[in-house]
């Protein structure tokens, strides 16, 4: 057909409403419409969605979407379609008669989106589908699912690469907000996608302040940097992220004797009362969440201050993720951690009983490993993060403890090593 296609300003503009791309947002977007495969790493928030939903409406066909959550394929939809844009979700919720229509609609070239749980994409049936439409792209969202690197494996994911063979000629564009080096690799070549361009970015928080603390007594120390750092009790929220259930509620009441509004959140609390701290969190001001990592999925308060942790994270993807709930406000807020020795041989404890596999605790190890180096580090420590997520050339940050505050180089690595081989 002979008429011309909107830009992709345009449709942002037009259909989404927003002035204007953000971060890599453009380029990824103009290598698909152009029929590229690409792998997207962008940190939560970042807006990675755009980057094939943009396309989506660009390219002539349905673009199909794998997601593995029927609840966010579901938020995606009901967004996209108050914005007026034809879209389903194809999923276990669905009725047969739902279906049909969907499928009906997909052949007709009525939608511009499809979202499919994995494991129906890649049924005969529904490839058989797709055989009769017109595709625009195939985007895999939460690709990190594909990858037994990833932290969240999903065998179905694997069956994705048959995409590329049965339909060569289809872009495909992989997105993901959790990868290092290695598992970005996995993913790549998992899906196929060798050719493909790999767009990393965006993982720099600024406005977050990185310090680790050599613990000797992690609450006093707590206490001394609330005081000193965030104006003592009721003054700013935040978040203190504990190992486990008891040292939680520990850790809460002992605040809370020192006169914080603390409040605990764990899997081991009553649904009532998760809910009530998790609302009281977010409406009030000054309360501090004394929780495990059960706590913070989905969680958008912007002024959370500080994000401190009594105990080692479980990796860097974890630290990131955690710490990365402070400051979203944009304002300094503080990454606070304090750090011991025999935190690291709990830890490598906790991987040799795991009942996981050899070469899945070589992986859980070697995340150990680069926390450590996080740890340890005489850099800067931002610099270290960013280059986990394969973010290099950045200079040092002058705004973390070790740029602050230089150390002689001390190398306890070995000393680590040593803990975590017992
Ligand atoms: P991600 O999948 O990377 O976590 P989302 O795609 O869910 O992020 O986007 C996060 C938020 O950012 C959404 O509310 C989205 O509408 C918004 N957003 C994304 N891109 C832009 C943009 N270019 N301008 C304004 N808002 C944007
Ligand atoms: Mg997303």
């Amino acid at each position: 057909t002979g008429f011309s296609m909107p830009t992709p300003l345009q449709i942002l503009n037009s259909v989404f409403g927003f002035p204007a791309f953000r971060g890599q947002q453009a380029e990824v977007i103009e290598h698909v419409v152009a029929g590229g495969d690409a792998l997207v790493l962008m940190p939560t928030g970042a807006g990675k969605s755009l980057c094939y939903q943009v396309p989506a409406l660009c390219r002539d066909g349905v673009a199909v979407v794998v997601s593995p959550l029927i609840a966010l394929m579901q938020n995606q939809v009901e967004a996209l379609n108050q914005l007026g844009v034809r879209a389903a979700a194809l999923n276990s919720a669905r009725s047969l008669d739902e279906v049909r229509v969907i499928e009906r609609r997909m052949r007709a070239g009525e939608l511009d989106l499809v979202y499919v749980a994995p494991e129906r994409l890649v049924l005969p049936g529904f490839l058989a589908l797709l055989d009769e439409c017109r595709i625009a792209l195939f985007a895999i969202d939460e690709a990190h699912c594909v990858s037994q690197w990833g932290h969240d494996f999903r065998p179905e994911y694997l069956q994705l690469a048959l995409l590329h063979e049965r339909f060569p000629h289809v872009p495909r564009i992989a997105l993901t907000a959790t990868a290092d080096g290695p598992t970005r690799r996995d993913i790549a070549e998992r899906l196929n996608l060798g050719d493909g361009r790999h767009f990393v970015a965006g993982f720099d928080r600024p406005n977050i302040r990185y310090r680790i603390a050599a613990k000797n007594n992690a609450r006093e120390q707590l206490l001394r940097f609330l005081a000193a750092e965030h104006g003592g009790p009721g003054a700013e929220s935040g978040i203190v992220y504990c190992l486990s259930r008891a040292k939680v509620e520990e850790t809460a009441s002992w605040l809370a004797g020192k006169g914080y509004t603390a409040l605990a959140y764990h899997a081991g609390l009553d649904q009532p009362v998760r809910a009530a701290n998790q609302e009281r969190f977010l409406r009030e001001d000054g309360i501090v969440m004394v929780a495990t990592i059960a706590f913070g999925m989905g969680i958008d308060k912007p002024d959370v201050r500080f994000v401190a942790h009594l105990d080692l994270p479980k990796s860097l993807e974890a630290y990131y993720q955690e710490t990365g709930r402070a400051g979203r406000d944009g304002m300094p807020a503080d990454a606070w951690m304090a750090y011991g020795l025999e935190d690291v041989a709990k830890l490598g404890q906790f991987i040799a009983s795991s009942p996981s596999s050899d070469a899945q605790k070589r992986i859980e190890r070697g995340k150990l490993n680069a926390l450590l180096g996080l740890c340890e580090t005489a850099r800067c420590r931002r610099q270290v993060l960013l280059e986990y997520f394969g973010e290099t050339g950045a200079g040092p940050c002058g705004n973390c403890d070790t740029c602050l505050e230089p150390v002689a180089s001390f190398d306890g690595t070995e000393l680590a090593r040593k803990a975590l081989s017992c």
